[in-house]
Order: C-alpha cells, then structure tokens, then sequence
C-alpha cells in the first residue's frame, strides 16, 4: 500500500513524475509524494497537485468517502484550507459521477418566496413580502436579497473572516452566509476545535469536520453534530473585510467560544457577584489583593481550577503576571484567559447538550453513554498530558459511534476479541471492562480517579 505525502515544494527542481506532464514544480506549490517500498527502499514519486487530483486508483476504485480518504492517507494534511481544495478536487473526479449538488431545501424555499417577491413588485421597490404559509422568514429574505447577487468568491470572503468552512456550490455557500449572518457566525467545535458547518446533506444539522491535532500529528476525524436550531457556539458575524490581526482574533473566539462554552456570559455573572472595581494589577499592592479576588471570581465563575486554594492562586497568579508582560491589565481580559485556559465546568444544560450529541451521532443512538464515557477519558488524559491514551480512547469512542448493533452484555463479553463477529476495531478489553463497569454501577472509577488527580472534583 503506498502511502501519500502533499507538501509545498522546497525547490522548484522537481518535475511532476505524471505521464505527459514532467513539469517543473515551482517553489511553493503543493506537490503530493506518493511513497512505495521497493525492495528494502522507500521510492517516493512527485506530482504536481494538478495531476494527483483525479485521485490515486485505490480512492478511484473504492467508493471510499474523501473525507475519510483524505484524513487515512493525507495524514500530514494540516492547512483547512488545502483540505478544503483538495476534497473539492478529489469529489469531482470521483470514479461514479455523483449526482449534481443538491442546493439546500432551505435555499429552494427562499428562492421561491424572493421570486414570487419580485412578480408582484412593479412599483417602487417595497419591502419584501412574505407569504405567511411560507416556513421562509422576512429576515431570512432580507439576508437573501443582500448576498444573493454577489459573486460566489464575493460571498466566501464572509465566510473566510468569520473563520467558517468555504465548501460547496453557490448555493450551499448562500446557504451558510444567511445562516450566519441572521444567527451568529459558528463558533468551533468544542471537542476538537475542528470548524463545523451547515451539513452539506441535511442543511437543518451542523456537524464539526474533523481538525489537525498537533499532539497526535494527525487529522482526527470527529463526529460531533447539533441541529441547527440548538447549535449553542454562535458569535457576532462579521460584516466588513477585517484586518489580519483581527481575524487572528477570530479564530481564537470561534475555538474560545466552543471550549469555555460562553465565557463572555460568565464574566456578566461574575460583575454582579463579586466587586472587582478597585483591582489593579499594575502596583505591587494592588497585585496583593488581587489574585485573591481574582481567584474569588473564577470559583464563581466556576473555572476549573485547582480545588486547592494555594495550588489555584498560583496558578492564577502565573497567569496573571504572562498577562502583565503583554501589556493586558483590563481584569476581565485576565478572566477571561484564566477561563481559557482552563475550562469551565459545563452547566447541567451543556452537559446534557454534550451527552444528546454523543446520542444524536451514533449509529445506535442508545449506545451514546458509552461514546460519552471514552470522550471523557479522552479529555482527561489530554488535559494530563497523555496523548498517546487520549487518542485510545478518541478510537474507543469513534469504533461504539459507529457500532451497527445495540450493545448488550453478550456483545460485551466478545467486542474485544480478535476475529470475533462483534469484535469492534479500536476497543481493547480494557476500554470493555469500562463499559462493563459502567453498565453494572452506572459509573467509571478511572473517571473519578482521573478528575481527583487533576485537582476537579
Ligand atoms: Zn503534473
Ligand atoms: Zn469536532
């Protein structure tokens, strides 16, 4: 099995190994490597982009999905955007032509409603009519009529600055405009920090698309996915070309915004219950005083901090003092990275958000428990710094998310051993004993264990 390599070209002194191309590839340009073992040596063959995109045969072939085709071979592939152009590319030149992209539901219904708009509208222009048996709104048709006359890259710069995912046809692309423009721009997933958007085959769902993770060195694939009605990540969408410092800042919102689930609404909390107005960190004695308040704000915040009061102030006050140096003094801005950085504890709202997209993703949906309690202990071994068990577990959950059969305790005497018809791909016995545990006492010690140790319960 070859395996496949995409990189910018270091020198522009290879040619594309491609029959009938052999084309220099220019420094910069993507060019993708495909490597085999020849007798004892790795050969690896380059080709300009251009010719690799009609796709390896092994992707040709198979009716492999290129998002998954991508993310087991392009394993190196960490540049959205370069994901983004490379499915696009290996979509269309699928072996079985697909069908056309179906526009949205959502867009065939606005169109309707905006064409009917412009039959009765021979005067002066008026504002725009909705029929009310219609399930389009007057605010989704005003939106519509904003950017529906825009060229297609027109429209992906909106998406571009708010940090959201630029694939699709036109109307797809309208589509996510109107959505984030009437209900906020997506924020990023909360588990991976991947981007999400409007599914490309049922535009009343979100689904996150899977992100690079740095410590695994790796794309993961994630399965997260909320209707877009209850989707909870939304934040202002932004309108005017910002500048590169700004959309730096974006994207570091859109990854706050899943990850501390609403900090902004926290530190509101917080103004009315403790009393910040005289803290100042720029004098040694107002530091004194206010790390304890600080400390004060984030327990009310509920920051998952340290239980221990000592070990939580020094934390806040190294924190604290990284802030200074950079020039932050503004308290809710320290808040806020303290909050950043180490989490929010979920309200009992957004744990059950968490335990229904566990449910809603599965193939099963009475299996979520189980994706939930591998989920977890993923968490916690990240936030431990062990990697290499959080992306065990990440396996765990992904192989119950997409377990065909509701498991019972017959299934879980088998699922771990190899060859067997339940065996599951990426569950040890160990992960099994989990759920057996879970099944019997409704609980994981190792959970407990790994939140003790972590200073969280
Ligand atoms: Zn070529
Ligand atoms: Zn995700």
């Amino acid at each position: 099995m070859p395996t496949y390599h995409i990189e910018k070209s270091k020198s522009g002194r290879a040619a594309c190994k491609a029959k009938g191309c052999g084309e220099k590839i220019a420094k910069g340009e993507y060019r993708v490597g495909t490597t085999n073992m020849k007798d004892d040596h790795e050969m690896t063959a380059w080709k300009c982009l251009k010719c690799f995109l009609p796709g390896p045969k092994s992707f040709k072939q198979s009716d492999s999905d290129p998002v998954k085709w991508c993310a087991d071979n392009l394993t190196d592939l960490r540049d959205d955007a370069t994901v983004e152009m490379v499915l696009e590319a290996m979509e269309a030149t699928l072996a079985k032509p697909k069908p056309a992209p179906k526009s949205p539901e959502k867009m065939l219904k606005i169109r309707a409603a905006a064409e009917a708009n412009i039959i009765d509208d021979d005067g002066p222009k008026k504002k725009l009519k909705v029929d009310p048996s219609s399930s389009v709104s007057a605010t989704e048709l005003d939106a519509f009529e904003i950017y529906s006359g825009m060229k297609t890259d027109a429209i992906k710069d909106y998406l571009r600055w708010n940090d959201m995912m630029l694939k699709g046809n036109k109307d797809q692309i309208l589509n996510k405009v109107i959505d984030a423009h009437i209900r906020g721009r997506l924020g990023r997933c909360p588990d991976c920090e991947g981007k999400v958007s409007i599914d490309e085959d049922d535009d009343e769902v979100i689904k996150c698309k899977g992100s690079w993770n740095e410590e695994a060195g790796c794309r993961v694939t994630c399965f997260n996915q909320w209707p877009k009605e209850k989707y909870p990540y939304r934040l202002p969408f932004v309108k005017v070309s910002p500048s590169d410092d700004e959309i730096e800042k974006i994207v570091e919102a859109n990854k706050a915004a899943g990850k501390t689930g609403g900090i902004d609404g926290k530190i509101a909390v917080k103004a009315e219950l403790v009393d910040m107005d005289d803290v100042n960190i720029t004098t040694p004695d107002g530091l004194k005083v206010a790390v304890p308040k600080i400390l004060q704000a984030c327990r009310v915040m509920n920051v998952e901090l340290p239980a221990d009061d000592h070990a939580a102030k020094v934390a806040c006050a190294q924190i604290v003092m990284s802030q200074k140096t950079e020039g932050v003094t503004a308290i809710d801005a320290i808040l806020k990275a303290i909050a950043t950085k180490f989490g929010v504890k979920k309200t009992a709202e957004q744990e059950a958000d968490v335990a229904s997209r566990a449910a809603s993703s599965c193939t099963i949906a009475e299996n979520g428990p189980f994706v939930q309690i591998f989920k977890t202990l993923s968490e916690l071994y990240m936030k431990d710094g062990n990697f290499q068990a959080s992306n065990t577990y990440k396996k765990a959950a992904k192989a119950i998310n997409e377990c065909s059969y509701l498991i019972d305790d017959e299934h879980l005497k088998h699922m771990h051993k190899p060859k067997h018809e339940y065996k599951l791909e990426g569950l040890g016995k160990a992960a099994v004993d989990y759920m057996k545990e879970f099944k019997k006492t409704g609980e994981v010690g190792k959970i407990k264990e790994k939140k003790e140790k972590l200073g969280m319960l």
